[in-house]
Protein backbone atom coordinates (compact mmCIF):
# COMPACT_ATOMS: atom_id res chain seq x y z
CA UNK A 1 0.00 0.00 0.00
CA UNK A 2 2.92 2.49 0.41
CA UNK A 3 6.00 3.67 -1.18
CA UNK A 4 8.78 1.92 0.93
CA UNK A 5 12.22 3.28 -0.25
CA UNK A 6 14.90 1.43 -1.61
CA UNK A 7 18.10 2.59 -0.20
CA UNK A 8 19.14 4.60 -3.67
CA UNK A 9 15.68 6.67 -3.88
CA UNK A 10 16.20 7.59 -0.08
CA UNK A 11 19.24 10.00 -0.38
CA UNK A 12 17.29 11.66 -3.08
CA UNK A 13 14.18 11.89 -0.74
CA UNK A 14 12.27 15.39 0.88
CA UNK A 15 13.38 14.74 3.89
CA UNK A 16 9.97 16.44 4.93
CA UNK A 17 7.65 13.72 2.92
CA UNK A 18 9.78 10.63 4.76
CA UNK A 19 10.31 9.64 8.55
CA UNK A 20 13.49 9.58 10.35
CA UNK A 21 15.07 6.51 8.92
CA UNK A 22 13.72 7.43 5.41
CA UNK A 23 11.91 3.62 5.44
CA UNK A 24 8.71 5.01 4.73
CA UNK A 25 7.38 7.84 2.38
CA UNK A 26 4.18 10.05 3.79
CA UNK A 27 1.85 10.02 1.22
CA UNK A 28 1.30 13.88 1.05
CA UNK A 29 1.51 16.11 -2.48
CA UNK A 30 4.02 18.36 -0.75
CA UNK A 31 5.78 19.65 2.65
CA UNK A 32 5.10 23.26 3.67
CA UNK A 33 7.41 25.47 5.95
CA UNK A 34 5.18 28.57 6.98
CA UNK A 35 7.65 31.58 8.39
CA UNK A 36 4.99 32.62 11.01
CA UNK A 37 1.21 32.34 12.25
CA UNK A 38 -0.48 34.61 9.31
CA UNK A 39 1.10 31.98 6.67
CA UNK A 40 0.18 28.99 9.00
CA UNK A 41 -3.88 30.13 9.07
CA UNK A 42 -3.19 30.71 5.25
CA UNK A 43 -2.39 27.41 4.61
CA UNK A 44 -4.98 25.68 6.79
CA UNK A 45 -7.62 27.70 5.19
CA UNK A 46 -6.39 27.53 1.44
CA UNK A 47 -9.24 25.29 -0.02
CA UNK A 48 -6.94 23.71 -2.18
CA UNK A 49 -5.94 21.14 0.14
CA UNK A 50 -7.66 17.87 1.25
CA UNK A 51 -5.56 17.01 4.32
CA UNK A 52 -3.04 18.68 6.14
CA UNK A 53 -0.78 17.25 8.99
CA UNK A 54 2.16 18.19 11.07
CA UNK A 55 4.81 16.82 11.37
CA UNK A 56 7.55 16.88 14.92
CA UNK A 57 10.71 15.12 13.80
CA UNK A 58 9.39 12.54 12.22
CA UNK A 59 10.33 9.69 14.68
CA UNK A 60 7.38 7.83 15.01
CA UNK A 61 7.94 4.29 14.04
CA UNK A 62 4.12 4.21 11.68
CA UNK A 63 2.22 6.34 9.62
CA UNK A 64 0.05 7.90 12.55
CA UNK A 65 1.81 11.36 11.43
CA UNK A 66 0.51 10.65 7.49
CA UNK A 67 -2.23 12.51 5.78
CA UNK A 68 -5.23 10.46 3.87
CA UNK A 69 -3.87 8.94 0.51
CA UNK A 70 -7.75 9.39 -0.61
CA UNK A 71 -8.75 12.80 -2.02
CA UNK A 72 -11.42 14.65 -4.07
CA UNK A 73 -10.05 15.02 -7.80
CA UNK A 74 -7.70 18.48 -7.74
CA UNK A 75 -7.18 18.78 -4.27
CA UNK A 76 -3.49 18.49 -2.82
CA UNK A 77 -2.67 16.81 0.84
CA UNK A 78 0.35 18.44 2.47
CA UNK A 79 2.61 18.09 5.65
CA UNK A 80 3.50 21.28 7.44
CA UNK A 81 6.78 21.19 9.20
CA UNK A 82 6.80 24.13 12.02
CA UNK A 83 10.37 24.57 12.54
CA UNK A 84 10.83 27.81 12.15
CA UNK A 85 8.27 28.28 15.84
CA UNK A 86 10.69 28.70 18.27
CA UNK A 87 10.07 31.27 20.57
CA UNK A 88 9.73 30.68 24.02
CA UNK A 89 9.20 32.27 27.69
CA UNK A 90 9.93 31.10 30.92
CA UNK A 91 7.91 32.48 33.60
CA UNK A 92 8.39 32.38 37.25
CA UNK A 93 4.93 33.88 38.35
CA UNK A 94 2.09 31.38 39.71
CA UNK A 95 2.88 28.87 41.92
CA UNK A 96 5.36 27.10 39.78
CA UNK A 97 8.08 28.26 37.04
CA UNK A 98 6.56 27.33 33.41
CA UNK A 99 7.69 27.72 30.06
CA UNK A 100 5.28 28.41 26.97
CA UNK A 101 7.08 27.63 23.79
CA UNK A 102 6.39 27.47 20.47
CA UNK A 103 5.87 23.66 18.74
CA UNK A 104 9.42 24.23 16.51
CA UNK A 105 11.50 23.06 19.08
CA UNK A 106 13.50 20.03 20.16
CA UNK A 107 14.19 18.71 23.75
CA UNK A 108 17.49 19.93 23.14
CA UNK A 109 16.80 23.61 22.88
CA UNK A 110 14.18 23.27 25.66
CA UNK A 111 16.79 22.03 28.07
CA UNK A 112 18.93 24.95 26.61
CA UNK A 113 16.66 27.29 27.60
CA UNK A 114 15.42 26.00 31.11
CA UNK A 115 18.44 25.35 32.42
CA UNK A 116 19.27 28.97 31.22
CA UNK A 117 17.17 30.02 33.92
CA UNK A 118 17.91 27.30 36.40
CA UNK A 119 15.11 25.36 35.75
CA UNK A 120 14.26 21.92 34.31
CA UNK A 121 11.76 19.81 33.33
CA UNK A 122 10.87 16.49 35.26
CA UNK A 123 11.49 14.10 33.05
CA UNK A 124 12.75 13.51 29.51
CA UNK A 125 12.69 10.40 26.47
CA UNK A 126 15.94 8.98 25.35
CA UNK A 127 17.01 10.97 22.31
CA UNK A 128 17.30 14.71 23.15
CA UNK A 129 16.70 15.85 19.27
CA UNK A 130 12.80 14.58 19.57
CA UNK A 131 10.16 17.48 18.69
CA UNK A 132 8.62 18.30 22.02
CA UNK A 133 4.96 18.45 20.73
CA UNK A 134 5.31 15.49 18.67
CA UNK A 135 5.90 13.53 21.26
CA UNK A 136 3.85 15.06 23.87
CA UNK A 137 0.56 13.79 21.61
CA UNK A 138 1.98 10.52 21.28
CA UNK A 139 2.25 9.98 24.99
CA UNK A 140 6.11 9.50 24.88
CA UNK A 141 7.71 8.54 28.41
CA UNK A 142 10.75 9.29 30.15
CA UNK A 143 12.58 6.72 32.48
CA UNK A 144 11.03 5.12 35.84
CA UNK A 145 8.16 3.91 37.09
CA UNK A 146 7.11 6.52 39.16
CA UNK A 147 6.97 9.35 36.88
CA UNK A 148 3.56 10.09 34.49
CA UNK A 149 4.27 10.66 30.70
CA UNK A 150 5.22 13.80 29.57
CA UNK A 151 1.87 15.10 28.20
CA UNK A 152 1.03 15.23 31.90
CA UNK A 153 3.29 18.32 32.20
CA UNK A 154 1.38 20.50 30.02
CA UNK A 155 -0.70 23.54 31.90
CA UNK A 156 -2.07 25.45 28.79
CA UNK A 157 -1.87 24.80 24.96
CA UNK A 158 -3.33 26.62 22.08
CA UNK A 159 -4.72 24.60 19.20
CA UNK A 160 -5.37 26.26 15.48
CA UNK A 161 -8.87 24.42 13.88
CA UNK A 162 -9.74 23.92 10.47
CA UNK A 163 -11.13 27.23 9.99
CA UNK A 164 -8.45 29.07 11.09
CA UNK A 165 -9.02 29.51 14.55
CA UNK A 166 -7.15 29.04 17.63
CA UNK A 167 -8.24 28.63 20.80
CA UNK A 168 -6.68 28.32 24.47
CA UNK A 169 -6.98 25.57 26.88
CA UNK A 170 -5.89 25.08 30.31
CA UNK A 171 -5.17 21.90 32.86
CA UNK A 172 -8.52 22.19 35.31
CA UNK A 173 -10.49 24.45 33.67
CA UNK A 174 -11.15 24.08 29.82
CA UNK A 175 -13.55 20.75 29.20
CA UNK A 176 -11.77 17.53 27.71
CA UNK A 177 -8.32 19.02 28.33
CA UNK A 178 -6.35 15.82 27.64
CA UNK A 179 -8.86 14.80 24.86
CA UNK A 180 -7.87 17.36 22.92
CA UNK A 181 -4.13 16.56 23.35
CA UNK A 182 -3.64 12.22 22.92
CA UNK A 183 -4.74 12.82 19.04
CA UNK A 184 -1.97 12.74 16.98
CA UNK A 185 -2.52 16.08 15.50
CA UNK A 186 -6.18 14.86 13.91
CA UNK A 187 -7.90 17.75 15.41
CA UNK A 188 -6.03 20.49 15.18
CA UNK A 189 -2.44 22.23 15.01
CA UNK A 190 -0.61 22.81 18.51
CA UNK A 191 0.63 26.24 17.94
CA UNK A 192 1.55 26.87 21.39
CA UNK A 193 2.38 24.92 24.91
CA UNK A 194 2.93 25.88 28.51
CA UNK A 195 4.63 23.28 30.60
CA UNK A 196 5.26 22.80 34.02
CA UNK A 197 8.83 23.05 34.98
CA UNK A 198 11.01 22.59 38.38
CA UNK A 199 14.35 23.89 40.19
CA UNK A 200 17.31 22.48 38.20
CA UNK A 201 18.76 19.45 39.90
CA UNK A 202 21.98 17.18 38.93
CA UNK A 203 21.03 13.45 37.58
CA UNK A 204 24.47 10.69 38.20
CA UNK A 205 24.56 8.42 35.49
CA UNK A 206 26.78 5.16 35.52
CA UNK A 207 27.32 2.78 32.86
CA UNK A 208 28.46 -0.95 33.52
CA UNK A 209 31.19 -2.94 31.27
C1 LIG B 1 15.25 6.25 18.09
C2 LIG B 1 13.96 6.58 18.83
C3 LIG B 1 14.00 6.71 20.24
C4 LIG B 1 12.81 6.97 20.94
N1 LIG B 1 12.84 7.08 22.32
C5 LIG B 1 11.68 7.20 23.01
C6 LIG B 1 11.66 7.26 24.46
O1 LIG B 1 12.70 7.25 25.12
N2 LIG B 1 10.46 7.32 25.09
C7 LIG B 1 9.29 7.30 24.38
O2 LIG B 1 8.22 7.29 24.99
N3 LIG B 1 9.28 7.32 23.02
C8 LIG B 1 10.44 7.26 22.34
N4 LIG B 1 10.40 7.25 20.96
C9 LIG B 1 9.13 7.47 20.28
C10 LIG B 1 8.97 8.98 19.99
O3 LIG B 1 8.98 9.73 21.18
C11 LIG B 1 7.65 9.23 19.28
O4 LIG B 1 7.68 8.57 18.05
C12 LIG B 1 7.36 10.73 19.06
O5 LIG B 1 6.12 10.84 18.42
C13 LIG B 1 8.42 11.41 18.25
O6 LIG B 1 8.10 12.77 18.06
P1 LIG B 1 8.21 13.41 16.59
O7 LIG B 1 7.91 14.85 16.67
O8 LIG B 1 9.51 13.02 15.98
O9 LIG B 1 7.04 12.61 15.86
P2 LIG B 1 6.29 12.89 14.48
O10 LIG B 1 6.23 11.54 13.84
O11 LIG B 1 6.91 13.99 13.70
O12 LIG B 1 4.86 13.37 14.99
C14 LIG B 1 4.13 12.61 15.93
C15 LIG B 1 2.64 12.97 15.85
O13 LIG B 1 2.45 14.27 16.38
C16 LIG B 1 1.75 15.08 15.43
N5 LIG B 1 2.24 16.45 15.60
C17 LIG B 1 3.53 16.86 15.68
N6 LIG B 1 3.58 18.19 15.92
C18 LIG B 1 2.30 18.63 15.96
C19 LIG B 1 1.69 19.90 16.17
N7 LIG B 1 2.40 21.02 16.39
N8 LIG B 1 0.33 19.98 16.15
C20 LIG B 1 -0.42 18.88 15.94
N9 LIG B 1 0.10 17.64 15.73
C21 LIG B 1 1.44 17.53 15.74
C22 LIG B 1 2.05 14.46 14.08
O14 LIG B 1 1.05 14.75 13.13
C23 LIG B 1 2.10 12.97 14.43
O15 LIG B 1 0.82 12.41 14.41
C24 LIG B 1 11.58 7.08 20.23
C25 LIG B 1 11.56 6.99 18.82
C26 LIG B 1 12.75 6.75 18.13
C27 LIG B 1 12.71 6.64 16.63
Amino acid sequence: KYNLMSSENRLRADPYLYNWSRNLRFSSDVALVPDNMDQLRKIVTDPQYSCLKVIGTRHCFNFIADTYQNKPIGKKNAHISLEKFTDATVSREGPFPTIKMQPGLTFSKLIEVVDSHGLAIENLPSLPHLNVVGSLLTATHGSGHKFKILVDNIEEFEMMFANGQVKSFQKGKSPYFKHYLLTFGGIGIITSVTLRLEEGFNVSKSIFQ
